[in-house]
């Protein structure tokens, strides 16, 4: 019997292995029999242009944990033209209702709406080149502006339209400035340009993708005031072309919005024009009497 205990035991670990072997490939089927982002949903339909607001929250209640509600029934629309500023307290949401309008997270309850159907039945890729997303920090490929620039953009872009994003950004004098215009390699992480540069150059990239809105987050670093002209004027010009919806950290651009939000524990506490907020909201009133940056 003792000499039998060995082979025994390592029957028992061979046994073992094969079972645990296969719990884990029971588990590895079960996660790639979940719907991808490319299998869900069915009934998907391609982003069209229609007449009401291109994008619309209604009544969107989500929580990272479920159970604890980040968004508490937000409603907005947001017209196909024009500049909307959110504004609010650190934690309010803002970026939430970011994140669920890129849908890089689902409603818990309500609906984003996107052309006045249900984001649910747009595929993924669609939906994210009609909803640009330009964060604070804009990190810029080890490559040339122009690679930089056109990153998923697509090979349709003819030079004069590059030119004319360019000029509405205000990047044209920066890339003349560049020794090799164009095709200048922006250094790692774009570090031959400055943050208010390469904020403009992702807005650039963002445009090019002929998105219907684009979500921009300000930087809340300091802008010299060249940078900050020119961010604001870059701001005007995209407004005039698609919706621009942007999470402000500056007065000056809450002041050039043609309507603002105010987020507070996740839902929309007041809305309104500058003008209008400064007479019926406090906690504006006070945000407009105390400008970060003015
Ligand atoms: P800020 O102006 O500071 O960026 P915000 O208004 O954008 O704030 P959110 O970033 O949307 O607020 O955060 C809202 C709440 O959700 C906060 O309580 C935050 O801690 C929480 N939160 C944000 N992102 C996550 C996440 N990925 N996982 C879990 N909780 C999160």
């Amino acid at each position: 019997m003792t000499y039998l205990s060995a082979p025994i035991y390592e029957i028992f670990q061979a046994v073992s292995a094969v079972q645990q072997g296969s719990g884990a490939l029971h588990r590895i089927n079960e996660v790639l029999s979940l719907p991808t982002e490319r299998d869900h949903p069915v009934g998907i339909v391609p982003v069209q242009r229609h007449a009401g607001p291109v994008l619309e929250f209604r009544d969107v209640w989500f929580g990272y944990d479920p159970s604890r509600p980040v968004l508490r029934g937000i409603s907005f629309a947001v017209p196909s033209r024009g500049h909307i500023a959110l504004v609010g307290p650190s934690g309010a949401g803002k970026s939430t209702i970011f994140a669920l309008a890129e849908r890089f997270y689902e409603p818990d309850r309500g609906a984003v709406l996107l052309n006045g159907r249900d984001v649910r039945f747009t595929p993924y890729d669609r939906h994210r080149a009609a909803v640009g997303l330009v964060e604070q920090d804009c990190p810029l490929l080890a490559g040339s502006l122009r690679e930089n620039l056109l990153y998923g953009a697509g090979p349709a872009v003819s030079e004069s339209e590059l030119s004319r994003v360019l000029a509405m950004t205000g990047l044209t004098g920066v890339v003349a400035a560049l020794p090799r215009g164009l095709d200048t390699p922006v250094g790692e992480r774009g570090r031959q340009l400055s943050g208010g540069q390469r904020q403009r150059v992702a807005i650039a990239r963002c445009l090019l993708a002929r998105p219907r809105v684009i979500l921009l987050d300000e930087p809340t670093a300091h802008l010299d005031a060249d940078s900050e002209r020119a961010l604001a004027v870059a701001l005007r010009e995209v407004a005039a072309v698609c919706a621009l919806v942007v999470i402000a950290h500056r007065f000056s651009t809450v002041r050039s919005a043609d309507r603002v939000l105010v987020i507070e524990g996740g839902v929309v506490a007041a809305e309104g024009t500058h003008e209008e907020l400064l007479h019926v909201d406090e906690y504006y009133r006070r945000l407009a009497a105390q400008p970060l940056h003015p």
